[in-house]
C-alpha cells in the first residue's frame, strides 16, 4: 500500500471518529493561522465536525491585521520622490482608511512599487540600484521577522544605506492572550500555527494551557495534519484535559529555532501595536532597536500614524472569531475579490477571500 492510500485510510478513520463525537455543550476552536484558514476552506474541513463544534478564524493573516493607518502611511511614503516600496504582492490591493488609498492606486499615480518574495529580494534590489531609496514593508509574525532582522544586520555590516524596513511585524502570543481574555469571546482551544512554532517552538504556546487551562494543538498544513489535529483537540476536550500537543513534530520541536529567536531579539524590541479592526495590544509588535535606527523606515522618513477610522468592513469581528464572513452585510453584495472593501477579502490568507473562493 502506498502512502497516499495510507493517508486516505487514516483520514477516513479520523473523520469517522470525529463525526461520531458528541458534546453536551457548544465548543469553539480557533485556527490562528491564515494558511490554516485557507486549507480548512479549501478542503471543506468544517463539514467533518460534529454540529456542536464551531471552527473560528483568528487573527493570523498578516495582511489582514495591518492597521489601515499604516497602509495610509505607506501610501504617503510611496508618493515621495525616489522612494521604491518593496512589498509582498498581497499588500498591493489592501485599502487603507478609504478605498482609494492603496498601493495599487499609488502606482497609478506614478509611485514605484516593487513586488518581492522575500526580504532578501529587497536587499538585492537596493544593492543593484544604489541611487534609489528602497523601503521594505515588513509584515508577518515570527516566521518572517527573522529574515527581516537578517537583512537589517546585513545592510549594516555592508554599509548599504539606501534600504530601510518599515517594521509592521507582529507577535503571536499577545494577540492570543488578548482573545482569551475577552469576556465576549469563548474559546475552548486553538489550532496553533505550525510555521510560527518552527521558530518559537511548542514551548511558545505553553501559556495556553498553563495560564488559561485551554487546549492547543500545533499543526501542519496538509489536510491530514488538520484532520488529525482536530481529532486530537476534540479528544482532549472530551476528556476535560488541557495541554499543548505537537502534531507537527516533523518540523517543530519543543524549544524552536534558537538562532532565529536570537536574531529577532537582537534587531527588534517589543512595542505596543495596533491591529486592524481589533485595536491596540500591548507588546504585540516589533520595532527596530535604536542600534539599527538608520535602517528603520519609520525613523528615517519620520512617519506618523493617524487614529484608526471605523469603516463598514467587519474584518475586526471576523479576525476575533466573533462573526463569520457570511455575517458581514457587505460580503459578496459589495465586497468581493474584484472590489475588496477590507483586507480579509484581499489577502490570499484572508477569511473572507477563503469563504468567497471555496463556499
Ligand atoms: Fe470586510 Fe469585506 Fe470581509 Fe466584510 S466581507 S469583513 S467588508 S473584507
Amino acid at each position: 500500500m502506498n502512502n497516499a492510500l495510507d493517508n486516505q485510510e487514516l483520514s477516513e478513520r479520523l473523520i469517522k471518529n470525529i463525526k461520531n463525537m458528541k458534546f453536551d455543550r457548544k465548543i469553539n476552536i480557533m485556527e490562528v493561522c491564515g494558511s490554516h484558514t485557507m486549507a480548512i476552506a479549501k478542503y471543506g474541513l468544517k463539514g467533518i465536525l460534529p454540529e456542536e463544534v464551531k471552527l473560528l478564524s483568528g487573527p493570523g493573516c498578516p495582511v489582514c491585521v495591518t492597521a489601515s493607518s499604516r497602509i495610509d502611511a505607506i501610501y504617503r511614503l510611496a508618493m515621495r520622490k525616489k522612494v521604491v516600496i518593496a512589498t509582498y504582492g498581497d499588500m498591493i490591493r489592501v485599502p487603507g482608511s478609504s478605498p482609494d488609498i492603496s498601493l495599487r492606486n499609488a502606482k497609478s499615480f506614478g509611485a514605484r512599487i516593487k513586488i518581492v518574495y522575500s526580504a532578501e529580494d529587497a536587499l538585492d534590489y537596493a544593492k543593484k540600484y544604489p541611487d534609489e531609496e528602497v523601503v521594505f514593508i515588513g509584515i508577518g509574525f515570527e516566521t518572517t521577522s527573522p529574515t527581516a532582522a537578517l537583512i537589517i544586520k546585513d545592510a549594516k555590516r555592508e554599509n548599504i544605506k539606501n534600504i530601510s524596513i518599515l517594521s509592521l511585524h507582529k507577535v503571536v502570543e499577545p494577540v492570543m492572550r488578548f482573545l482569551l481574555e475577552q469576556p465576549d469571546i469563548k474559546l475552548d482551544g486553538f489550532l496553533c500555527p505550525g510555521h510560527v512554532a518552527t521558530i518559537i517552538g511548542a514551548k511558545g504556546f505553553d501559556f495556553i494551557s498553563r495560564d488559561y487551562g485551554k487546549v492547543g494543538i500545533i499543526t501542519g498544513f496538509e489536510p491530514l495534519d488538520i484532520i488529525e489535529a482536530l481529532y486530537m483537540i476534540l479528544t482532549k476536550l472530551k476528556k476535560g484535559e488541557s495541554s499543548i500537543e505537537n502534531q507537527y513534530a516533523r518540523c517543530v520541536n519543543y524549544l524552536g529555532n534558537k538562532a532565529a529567536v536570537n536574531v529577532i531579539k537582537e534587531v527588534f524590541e517589543p512595542c505596543d501595536d495596533v491591529w486592524r479592526g481589533i485595536g491596540n495590544i500591548t507588546n504585540s509588535g516589533l520595532k527596530i532597536r535604536e542600534e539599527y535606527r538608520n535602517w528603520d523606515a519609520a525613523a528615517k522618513f519620520d512617519l506618523t500614524y493617524e487614529e484608526e477610522k471605523s469603516t463598514a468592513c467587519k474584518c475586526g469581528e471576523v479576525l476575533k472569531g466573533k462573526i463569520s464572513p457570511y455575517q458581514c452585510p457587505l460580503f459578496k453584495k459589495i465586497c468581493n475579490p474584484d472590489n475588496p472593501v477590507g483586507p480579509c477579502m484581499v489577502s490570499s490568507e484572508g477569511s473572507c477571500a477563503a469563504a468567497y473562493k471555496y463556499k
